[in-house]
């Protein structure tokens, strides 16, 4: 299981920093144990060394939200590859819906950054969703199948520290208003399918599924419990510990019961 948190453009780097460091608090607790769960922070570029210093003595990885397919060159304001992996992060967030919308970000241009996070063993976490006309047209399964293929053409997996894909409905992101469970499990098995028929079963099975999309303490249980449900990408409740590492509890009693 992974709970991953998406900080997007919040917080100063001091406020950032405070919010790595209570994470890092909280953690220590005595009562605190993540057990088989992993977690996530992908904070902007400029937090990166703060909350990397700041997660240090922690089971808490780091990644970072984009990144351009080059290694390197005249690309005024991007941020590479290798200088990600260079400061200690372990995965990149590619293609949310956010960069597609704002920035035209194609899944061919997803595409590219995957194979550039797979060439310098950054994990890619592809972000997937459909818009709510897309889903009141019928349209969800195949918008969702086409972006995945497109992110992936091409691209090799092995494991499941290859690549992450995090099932995000547009219109559940920001919105306080989270897929049902079974809306997103039904989502999930597509992908999984979708990865089968790419990498065969065995891979798919592996490859963690996130959900992301107003996930928050309160609806968390409900959507981990979904078979093809193996963590989430957290927008807004990450930027506060306690609602992050609270998601991050209930995913440790979900994979507490499914052992009973
Ligand atoms: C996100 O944008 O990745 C996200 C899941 O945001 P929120 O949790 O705020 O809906």
């Amino acid at each position: 299981m992974l709970v991953a948190g998406n900080w997007k453009m919040n917080t100063d780097v001091p406020e950032g920093r405070a919010l790595a460091d209570a994470i890092a608090e909280d953690l220590s607790s005595a009562s605190s144990d993540l057990g088989n769960v992993d977690v996530l922070v992908c904070p902007s570029h400029v937090h990166l060394p703060a909350v990397l210093d700041a997660l240090a003595d922690t089971p808490v990885t780091v990644g970072a939200q984009d990144m351009h397919a080059e290694d390197e060159g005249a690309y005024t304001g991007d941020v590479s590859a290798p200088m990600l992996t260079s400061i200690g992060c372990d995965a990149v967030i590619l293609g949310h819906s956010e960069r597609r919308k704002y920035y035209d970000e194609t899944d061919a241009e997803v595409n590219a950054k995957v194979k550039q996070a797979r060439a310098h063993g950054l994990v890619p976490i592809v972000c997937v969703g459909e818009t709510l006309e897309q889903r009141k047209a019928g349209e969800a399964d195949t918008v969702v199948q086409n972006q995945v293929d497109g992110a992936l053409s091409g691209v090799s997996i092995d494991g499941p520290d290859d690549l992450v894909v995090a099932y995000e409905p547009i219109w559940a992101i920001g919105t306080g208003e989270s897929a049902e469970p079974e809306q997103a499990q039904e989502m999930h098995a597509v992908i999984r399918d979708d990865l089968a028929g790419r990498y065969g079963g065995d891979v798919a099975d592996e490859v963690p599924l996130l959900y992301g999309g107003s996930m928050k303490p309160h609806n968390a249980y409900g959507l981990l419990s979904q078979p093809d449900i193996d963590g989430g990408l957290i927008g807004s409740a990450s930027l506060a510990a306690e609602s992050f590492l609270g998601i991050a509890e209930k995913a440790v009693e979900v994979l507490a019961a499914s052992e009973d």
